[in-house]
């Protein structure tokens, strides 16, 4: 197929997708956007209906060379990069940087660990409803928080970061969801509920409803989830949190200067903490449950989902009213992967998912030292076995 050079190619933006970058340049050109999709594609090698781009016809199309433009696009490269390493749902990253960027919508592929922009101090967080990234000049510990998170990256790689973060996020929802706010104003709940309202105003119902998205709820505990996820990252950690109980407790504790910790009075509502010391800091970094096909039906990218879309409005209408933060992020999809672990049992509503991440009763404990039994053939009188675990966090009971 014969592809002419567009008059005026624009370059593609960081991490863009290619059908991102084909709507901006067919939309700049006047030009039909599936038209020049087709173009530039061809069939899948599976034989599936979904096309993939054909990089020497986008170099041939932009007057760019391949090179340059896999420099910009994940598609484009060869070998293909590990998709698991990006999240699988394309985004809006900073509208700032994107302003440079004409032709309409960038849409980007990033990956898991871009929360911030750094150059702008804007919140791109987790892919949400696509707002306009939030501004992050007056809480500058969040900035600072992300290039603590590209610290643990190069530490401790990829895999072992993204559950990290994410188990840290989950444990910050917990935290956060509480029936009434603290008595306590050392509290990280007052916190993160200052920097809501940073982010969300509070002026009234309206004006929350119009600035709310869960993604901004995850900036409000970002720096305190980074303080956990070196925890959760490292080795030495990880080993203490399921080891003897001395070991424990200095797990504990040190997770306590991070966070309030333990972070309620009621142990039968469960210890997301202890839990996953007991039940999965001993086993292998969950990995993400969906990754990314770089093949598509069409060159359109699909614009925001009927559900999400009415789960966004759900959840925007409940916050305005209530401002109780912990139930949405433990909610959103971008923590399932550690709310609803790989080992976990199999839950069909999300409530079943979350309620099972915080047990730690003694039927939990059990079942736990049965499946360190059968993988080490531990006796149950070995001190490393999780029934002689309880700590005084540890000993709700929900049996
Ligand atoms: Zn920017």
């Amino acid at each position: 197929m014969l592809v002419r050079r567009l008059p005026d190619p624009v370059p593609p933006a960081q991490h863009e997708v290619a059908a991102s970058y084909i709507g901006r340049l067919a939309t700049l050109h006047g030009l039909d956007i599936n038209d020049l999709w087709v173009q530039v594609t061809q069939r899948e090698q599976s034989g599936g209906m979904r096309r993939v781009i054909v990089p020497e016809r986008l170099a041939a199309l932009t007057g760019r060379t391949i090179h340059a433009l896999a420099g910009a696009l994940p598609e484009l490269r060869d070998p293909e990069p590990n998709w698991a390493m990006f999240r699988h749902q394309p985004q809006t990253g900073c509208h700032r940087c994107d302003s440079k960027h004409p032709g309409g919508k960038v849409t980007r592929l990033l990956p898991h660990h871009r929360y911030v922009c750094l150059r702008h101090r804007t919140w791109i967080g987790p892919p949400d409803v696509n707002q306009p990234a939030a501004d992050l000049s007056e809480i500058p510990a969040i900035v600072h928080s992300q290039r603590r998170h590209l610290r643990i990256l190069s530490r401790r790689g990829w895999a072992a970061t993204y559950d990290a973060v994410l188990t840290a996020f989950s444990f910050c929802g917990h935290i956060w969801d509480t029936p009434n706010p603290p008595e306590d104003r050392r509290h990280v709940w007052h916190t993160w509920d200052a920097r809501a309202r940073a982010l969300i105003p509070d002026d009234d119902e309206s004006t929350a409803f119009r600035a709310y998205s869960t993604s901004k709820l995850f900036a409000a505990v970002y720096p305190e989830a980074i303080d956990l996820a070196v925890l959760i990252a490292a080795p030495y950690w990880r080993q203490r949190a399921n080891g003897t109980l001395i070991e424990q407790f200095q797990f504990l504790d040190e997770v306590s200067r991070r966070v309030s910790y333990p972070y309620t009075d009621k142990p039968e509502f469960g210890d997301a903490i202890a839990h996953w010391a007991i039940a999965d800091s001993w086993r292998p970094p969950s990995a993400p449950t969906n990754t990314y096909s770089p093949a598509r039906l069409r060159g359109l990218l699909p614009s925001l989902h009927a559900t999400q879309a009415r789960r966004h409005e759900q959840s925007a209408l409940w916050f305005s009213r209530k401002r109780k933060a912990g139930s949405p992020l433990l909610r959103h999809l971008h923590v399932r992967p550690v709310v609803d672990r790989a080992w976990a049992p199999d839950y069909e509503r999300t409530e079943g998912a979350i309620w099972h991440s915080k047990r730690t009763d003694q039927q939990f404990l059990d079942q736990i030292a049965r499946e360190i039994m059968k993988q080490t053939r531990r006796t149950p009188s070995d001190p490393a076995s999780p029934t002689d675990r309880s700590s005084p966090h540890t000993t709700s009971g929900l049996s």
